[in-house]
């Protein structure tokens, strides 16, 4: 995933790659926030910048080796042109720490994942010629004290971080080691970003978390993320409110609630099952059954008619067999999800799965992911043509990445391409699906 990085005149040049989920992207916000106190402003090429961040991720080996290729390329930079700064931040930095220093001769900082608020003095250091890495895990409640506030650029939608940190040790996820223990934002400043965020003409925000339905649970005195949700919801000039992500085991009944009650929650939830097989869920340490999973699915649709499923998978964890995997397509065939993320499994040092015997080959392995994903496009090609010929409401984002349309999402989520005018950005409207592809709809503005 790229952060879309836009030209501001600022004197000197920030590139940023971001790799990874929604979460990086939106500390990739922050970083570009907290260094433009130094007089960095974006650029959207490596080229001319004059700082070269890349905000990490490390959740699968393939994530982390692209880290490693893209820090050779830049090392020819380096060597061209004196005085760019290159610096590693994200999962793969807080993992390495000092350690990446001496892999990587040519880089100049490394900050984990508790460090961003330390970036813009070790910036300068690194002006000055010192090379540092900050990877210290940082206490629950000066965490919350240096909660770097969002600050994306100004447009009609946004990310707004609400907790960080995982403490449900999923037994293949690196995320707990990397991003620590689970703390919950502050509801009052959460509440005030987005106030903020919308009298500056925001409509939609997208609350972000590993795990944003167990946010308050942790905190004596904050609320629920329910009651977060009801308080979110009553902002006014505020269109949409969207979530991600959310662990089955914690979807709770005032959450289901909330999705009857609060219109301006959308029809929509990413709702990882990972796999179908009550075998390996328990291997994961997952929490839920195969059975709770499907009623939960059942109680959402109730709650709300029509809700949009989305999740991720994972394929050829240690021990799968072919009927575990099976399961999977059968769980996959009963929900039929809008949109499903599938990975196979990659063994992450430190886990409690890494320790667990392999016993399925790489071919193999590729070979259920490859039976799974041409499975879930049949499901995805389905469900988008089922649109055509209906009636939606969409938000309008800006404009598209292909010619002269613009694009918006429908309340569950599907991306809308649409001729219209340029002034429509930011504003809802009643579209006609005409057409449907594997990835998007095609609409007509409704006269
Ligand atoms: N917190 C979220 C949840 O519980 O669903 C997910 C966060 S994780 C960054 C995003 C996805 O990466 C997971 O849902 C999982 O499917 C995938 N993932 C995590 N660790 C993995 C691993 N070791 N191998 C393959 N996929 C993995
Ligand atoms: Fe990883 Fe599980 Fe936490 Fe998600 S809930 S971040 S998969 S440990």
């Amino acid at each position: 995933m790229t952060l879309e990085n836009t030209i501001v005149p600022e004197s000197k040049l920030l590139y940023i790659e971001t790799f990874g989920f929604q979460m990086n992207v939106s500390d990739s916000e922050k970083i570009a926030a907290l260094l433009k106190g130094l007089g960095y402003g974006l650029t959207d090429s490596h080229a001319n910048a004059d700082l070269i961040l890349l905000n990490t991720c490390s959740v699968r080996a393939k994530a982390e080796h692209k880290v490693y290729s893209q820090l050779g390329r830049f090392r020819g930079l380096k060597q061209e042109r004196t005085g760019v700064l290159l610096g590693v931040g994200g999962c793969v930095a807080q993992q390495e720490g000092e350690r990446l220093l001496k892999k990587v001769p040519w880089l100049d900082l490394v900050f984990g994942t508790h460090n961003l608020h330390l970036l813009p003095e070790m910036v300068r250091a690194a002006e000055r010629g010192e090379r540092r890495a900050e990877v210290a895990f940082i206490d629950a409640e000066t965490r919350l004290d240096l909660f770097p506030p969002g600050d994306a650029p100004a447009g009609t939608t946004r990310f707004v971080t609400v907790m960080q940190g995982c403490d449900n040790y999923c037994s293949y996820c690196i995320v707990p080691y990397v991003r620590g223990r689970e703390i919950s934002r502050r509801s009052a400043e959460i509440v005030a970003e987005i106030t903020a965020a919308v009298a500056a003409g925001v409509k939609e925000v997208t609350l972000l978390g590993q795990n944003v339905n167990s946010y308050g649970g942790k905190t004596d005195g904050e609320i629920s993320f329910a009651r977060l949700l009801r308080e979110i919801a009553a902002i006014d000039g505020l269109e949409r409110i969207r979530f991600t992500t959310s662990h089955p085991k914690d979807v709770s009944p005032e959450l289901l609630d909330c999705f009857a009650a609060l219109p301006k929650l959308c029809g929509h939830i990413h709702l990882p099952a990972q796999s179908g097989s009550d075998t390996v869920l328990a291997a994961m340490n997952r929490g839920y059954t195969r059975a709770e999973y499907l009623a939960l699915v059942a109680a959402l649709t109730t709650a709300r008619p029509g809700i949009q499923i989305t999740g991720d998978m994972i394929v050829g964890f240690p021990g799968e067999t072919e009927d575990d995997f099976q399961q999977t397509l059968s769980l996959m065939e009963e929900i039929h999800y809008a949109d499903l993320f599938s990975f196979i499994y990659s063994v992450r040092s430190g886990t409690k799965a890494a320790q667990l015997p392999d016993g399925i080959n790489r071919k193999e392995k590729q070979e259920r992911l490859d039976r799974l994903q041409s499975l879930q496009r049949e499901f995805t090609a389905q469900r988008n043509s089922s649109f055509v010929g209906t009636r939606q409401r969409v938000l309008v984002e800006g404009m598209s990445k292909r010619g002269n349309q613009l694009y918006g999402r429908t309340d569950g989520n599907r991306v809308v391409n649409l001729v219209a005018e340029p002034s429509l950005v930011g504003t809802m409207v009643e579209v006609t699906i005409t057409d449907s592809s594997q990835h998007s709809l095609l609409g007509e503005i409704v006269a």
